[in-house]
């Protein structure tokens, strides 16, 4: 099977597996409990919170749009819109009956404190939605600048995802006061797709609290009640959860603060690259992804036939541009168990298949 370097799902590791394949349990077992209650406090680590985190059988989407059902009532929900994932919260906000008002800014461009300000002065909202690394992008916004803002108006809640940024630097919750923070199993963490984690503020379950038609699946509450007893509300991918703990035991024996400084490293790796080979990067200076690189062809190359070659000559699969972006740029992935050798490896065979 070709090794894939899209920025997800990203390559999961012959370890991995082997922990998603262990056993059956019953999930009001005391095994599961343990289980649960094994990780949970490496998870509360790895998010910078006291505050619970919880385990959604579901991918990301399914949090992006609780959290927009568990927090957004009768006011008005703030999307910040920089690339495809972001651009649809909006929509997924306007099919959830929410009075959604858009802060658009063009493709490449990050978000920045002092619109979502601007925009909060108007009064009236429940809550804004930020992606941190628009994965589409390759764009990383500076989330310490935008949670400032949002701390001005503490009616706002902040929700924010970090579906390809999560464990790959810090971004500590509770020191910036993010309300609910979100991510999935197959970018960052290199699990196989199907799970997602967040954790919520005490505000945050407070306003669930008063927040009319959450639902069952998604319902906040109903994740703090099964937490407290290390259980989910529903029977979850339990494979997930032992795929998870093995993760963690990756992450924790790397040491985070290691696991970081690999991951700056890495797309550093990728930026010499870009730089050499005479590309331009996707996003601006000071903006751009540490897990990910969105490389601009202004070269003007052939990206299909780029991604043909590297697949059936080398047997790695890039990305050739997210929706609009098709052929306009190449994204290459340093999430996960990437390391100087297989980042070498792609830039290797990247090398042989564009002229310098
Ligand atoms: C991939 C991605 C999502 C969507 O994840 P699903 O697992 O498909 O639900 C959301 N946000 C970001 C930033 C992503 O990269």
């Amino acid at each position: 099977m070709p090794k894939l370097f899209i920025p997800g799902p990203v390559q999961v590791s012959e370890k991995t597996f082997r922990a998603f394949c262990q056993p059956m349990i019953g999930h009001r077992s005391g095994d599961f409990k343990k289980l649960y209650a094994s990780i949970h406090p490496r998870l509360q680590e790895l998010f910078g919170t006291q505050q619970p985190v919880f385990l959604s059988t579901s991918s990301a989407w399914g949090v992006m749009e609780g959290a927009l059902r568990n927090l957004v009532g009768t006011g008005k929900v703030l999307n910040c819109m920089c690339g495809a994932f972001s651009d649809k919260w909006f929509d997924v906000s306007k099919k959830c009956g929410k009075e959604a008002v858009a802060l658009q800014v063009e493709w490449g461009q990050p978000i920045r404190g002092e619109q979502i300000r601007e925009q909060l002065k108007q009064g009236g909202f429940d809550a804004v939605t930020v992606i941190h690394n628009e994965t589409s992008t390759g764009v990383m916004s500076d989330i310490r600048e935008i949670a400032e803002a949002v701390r001005e108006f503490p009616e706002t809640m902040l929700i924010v995802d970090t579906v390809s940024s999560f464990s790959t630097m810090p971004i500590p919750m509770d020191e910036l006061g993010i309300d609910v923070l979100l991510t999935g199993s197959q970018k960052a963490l290199a699990l196989p797709p199907g799970l997602a984690l967040f954790s919520a503020s005490k505000k945050a379950m407070e306003r669930a609290g008063t927040v009319k038609g959450r639902g069952y699946y998604f319902d906040f509450l109903e994740f703090a009640k099964n937490q407290a007893d290390d259980m989910t509300p529903s029977t979850p991918s339990i494979s997930h959860i032992y795929a998870l703990q093995s993760k963690l035991d990756d992450i924790f024996t790397e040491g985070v603060a290691a696991r970081h400084a690999r991951h700056a490293q890495l797309n550093a790796m990728v930026h010499e690259w870009v730089k050499k080979k005479g590309f331009e990067f996707f996003a601006p200076e000071g903006y751009r992804s540490k897990s990910l690189t969105c490389v601009a062809n202004n070269r003007n190359i052939d990206v299909p036939a780029l991604l043909a070659a590297l697949k059936s000559k080398h047997g790695f699969i890039i990305d050739g541009g997210y929706g609009k972006l098709k052929g306009k740029t190449f994204r290459l992935s340093n999430m996960g168990d990437e390391t100087r050798e297989t980042i070498t490896e792609l830039l290797t065979a990247l090398d042989a298949e564009i002229p310098a």
